[in-house]
């Protein structure tokens, strides 16, 4: 096996296998960090290789990634975490949202008075974001697009676990943000209850699409690397945590995998097509009972600084 370094704790600290995560014909391996807790996929894929699990149904349809009602609260999460994005900020200012998918947030934070720009691999979810008249380029960050100290804001919502280079990454970020500006993140949380109980059946845990998945501390030690200080980090997200309990739990039950999810995206993906009625009925029946407990469950997780996914605000000093 290839030697694997944490690429926040660096070759110091040691690795051990940690868990095994099937997926079709495929496994995957994560090993743990013995420094920092993290978990990270190794051996890594070809880039090639990763690419071939970013498909038409990762994305969902052609017009919108999720069913119009699941849009609809999609959105309203967006103004939400809008309104507590400005919050640290006197005045609205340039943001880059990176990996920006269609661009809801963007779209929110223009409504607060924000000058939006975006970045996002997929050209079909660029696409439905210059629909609806943003600024998104496809790719990785445009480091050259932008002098040093372009923007106020920059934001990676669900992001940060994909990237092959987080480090590489906050460096660019580094130099495009203002002094004073602000990085916000949300990310799974490899200490969450979540990630413990469930294993390779977490939703969150995503193999091989997520290629890094932090600790709470290791994030605070790789933005401290690069010069950003801790504002605010929030274990309780509506958005993500009772999900992740309730897509969790169907995933243990035998369910194919991420059955609901797959279910609320649009449905001209083939994924979505091959549900029998059987089973649709099963995770419909399922999901009514657990929501519930799936919400109560997020809550004393966040009580307990274990949530499943964590929301950070970082200054740049
Ligand atoms: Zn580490």
């Amino acid at each position: 096996m290839e030697e694997a370094n944490c690429p926040v704790c660096g070759p110091k600290a040691g690795v051990d296998s940690f868990l095994k995560a099937p997926l079709g014909k495929f496994q995957f391996y994560y090993v743990r960090c013995s420094g920092c807790g993290s978990v990270f996929l190794s051996p890594g894929l070809k880039p090639a290789e990763l690419q071939s699990f970013y498909d038409e149904d990762y994305y969902g349809g052609e017009e919108r990634k999720f069913r119009p009602g699941i849009e609809t609260l999609r959105r309203l999460f967006a103004q939400a975490r809008a309104h507590r994005t400005s919050r640290f900020f006197a005045k609205p200012g340039r943001i880059l949202d990176v990996g920006c998918g269609q661009g809801t947030f963007l779209q929110s934070m223009q409504e607060h008075g924000w000058e939006g720009y975006g970045t996002e691999l997929s050209p079909r979810s660029a696409a439905r974001a210059r629909r609806a008249g943003l600024s998104v380029s496809v790719g990785e960050i445009p480091t050259d697009a932008y002098p040093a100290a372009s923007f106020d804001l920059i934001t990676f919502w669900q992001v940060l676990e994909h990237l092959p280079d987080p480090a590489a990454v906050m460096g660019q970020v580094r130099r495009l943000l203002r002094s004073g500006g602000v990085m916000a993140v949300s990310t799974p949380n490899m200490e969450s209850w979540q990630a413990t109980v469930f294993g390779n059946k977490w939703f969150h845990l995503d193999a091989p699409r997520h290629l890094f998945l932090f600790s709470p501390r290791a994030l605070e030690k790789i933005m401290a690397a690069h010069g950003f200080r801790l504002l605010k980090l929030s274990h309780f997200s509506w958005e993500q945590n009772p999900y992740g309990w309730l897509q969790s739990s169907l995933n243990c039950m035998g369910n194919s995998v991420d059955s609901l999810y797959t279910m609320i995206k649009d449905g001209s993906s083939t994924r979505n097509r091959r549900l029998s009625l059987a089973h649709r009925g099963k995770t419909c029946l399922v999901t009514a009972a657990l929501l519930l407990p799936s919400v109560l469950l997020s809550v004393a997780e966040s009580v307990l600084k274990r949530g499943a996914t964590i929301e950070a605000f970082f200054v740049k000093d």
